[in-house]
């Protein structure tokens, strides 16, 4: 047998949720931002899966959720509903293109999803420029074709929806210009999960995520980002240093921001994600101990 150590991250993941009891979160991606794309950047857009008494729960669709939600092993026919927790690509560009490879892939017509206005009208829009494509598999295949996914837009903060495996409700996080972008809490009976979405250091994310077992959190690592953002200028990025930082700054959370944030929240496990810089270079301890300040 292989030793752990020898075990991909896929292969890991495939063991942990094989014949698992308990409800299981995976990080399909953990990489904020679509920027330093290349051999530099090992780490996918953002995209979370949950895996409650055989039902799966995506949250968020950046560029790659397809093929890392398939490496888990987790069949596509468990898919039950999408979340997404803002418009920016990296959360939403692979959100259509998943519901149609999905669907050839076994997943079911009733799959429902969530997320801000105007989710409906996109979903719509791309069903509508997919038709052809969907309809060559249909009519191969004999299968039923997908033509429509039943959405519900959340443009406020609450309760969002309910199975017999989860509660999920929503908040309306803080990061301009994009109104809203949510952050999600998910209550399984046997254990509740938060997600920050993305957003500058916020209270009501603490408030949300108070008590959970697990807070997924967005995180900036400022010094890595100044030494990218010079690099990507001196390469030609029209952009203005200041400009890149000032944006960064109101609308994303510094690592040391977010151990304080867990604390408050009094949650048992911190998960950093949607790492920014991306790119890979930055250690796991260098992440784990600004966190711990
Ligand atoms: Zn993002
Ligand atoms: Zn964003």
């Amino acid at each position: 047998m292989a030793t752990p150590a020898a075990k991909t991250a896929a292969e890991q993941a495939q063991a942990a949720l094989k014949d698992a009891t308990a409800t299981k979160l995976v990080l399909l991606g953990t990489g904020g931002g679509v920027g330093g794309l290349g051999p530099r950047r090992t780490r996918k857009m953002t995209s979370h899966v949950m895996l409650s008494n055989g039902a799966a729960y995506v949250l968020d669709c950046g560029l790659g959720v397809t093929d890392q939600y398939a490496l888990t092993g987790i069949p596509f026919s468990a898919l039950r509903s999408i979340f997404i927790t803002h418009h920016h690509a990296d959360h939403n560009i692979e959100y259509g293109p998943l519901l149609v490879v999905g669907w050839v892939n076994g997943m079911h017509l009733d799959v429902r999803a969530f997320g801000p206005p105007p989710l409906k009208q996109m979903t719509e829009d791309f069903m509508r420029a997919y038709k052809t494509t969907v309809d060559f598999w249909a009519e191969d295949f004999k299968m039923k074709p997908l033509v429509a996914v039943e959405v519900k837009e959340v443009p406020a903060a609450g309760a969002v929806t309910q199975d017999d495996n989860v509660k999920v409700s929503a908040i309306i996080v803080e990061h301009p210009p994009v109104k809203p972008a949510l952050g999600y809490r998910f209550d399984f009976k046997d254990r509740s999960i938060a997600f920050s979405g993305d957003t500058a250091p916020f209270e009501a994310v603490a408030k949300m995520a108070k008590g959970a077992d697990v807070l997924v959190h967005e995180a900036m690592y400022v010094p890595a980002l100044e030494s990218y953002t010079r690099d990507e200028i001196a390469k030609g990025r029209p952009v203005k240093f200041e400009d890149v930082m000032a944006h960064m700054k109101a609308d994303h959370t510094p690592v040391e921001d977010v151990g304080r944030i867990a604390q408050e929240a009094g949650v048992k496990t911190l998960v950093l994600s949607h790492l920014v810089s991306a790119t890979d270079g930055i250690t796991n301890d260098t992440w784990r101990a600004a966190a711990a300040k």
